[in-house]
């Protein structure tokens, strides 16, 4: 493996190796589905793959599922965000990409508990 993976592609390389659909995809990991497809194309010219079905069998003889167990785990992939109300972190409901007034990209949702505005800079 010379080519590098984010964390999303491991995460969707993990789901393929696990026959999930792209439908199943962008509801496990809350994206959308044009995201899922422009993700996977990159992750099979990284992989030099052409279909899901390639990818995943070159993930599992190439063992990479080990190594991204560490790596998501290592990272939080998690979109989070403090919740004013509930006064602590937690998982952002419905989170969209934004960008703020001063041009950084944001994370922007609802609390899952209470249904507050929650916010998050940096990218899904
Ligand atoms: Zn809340």
């Amino acid at each position: 493996m010379s080519a590098k993976l984010t964390t999303r592609e491991l995460e969707i390389l993990k789901l393929l190796t696990e026959g999930k659909s792209n439908r199943e995809i962008t509801v496990e990991l809350n994206i959308k589905d044009q995201t899922v497809k422009n993700i996977l194309n990159k992750l099979f010219l990284k992989l030099g793959v052409t279909n899901r079905t390639q990818a995943a069998v070159k993930a599992i003889k190439e063992n990479i599922g080990s190594r991204m167990a560490i790596k998501i785990k290592k990272e939080d992939t998690m979109a989070t965000a403090y919740c004013m109300k509930c006064r602590k972190k937690v998982e952002i409901k419905n989170p969209t990409q934004i960008t703020l007034k001063n041009d950084r990209p944001a994370v922007q949702g609802v609390c899952p508990v209470c249904g507050t505005k929650v916010l998050r800079v940096g990218k899904l």
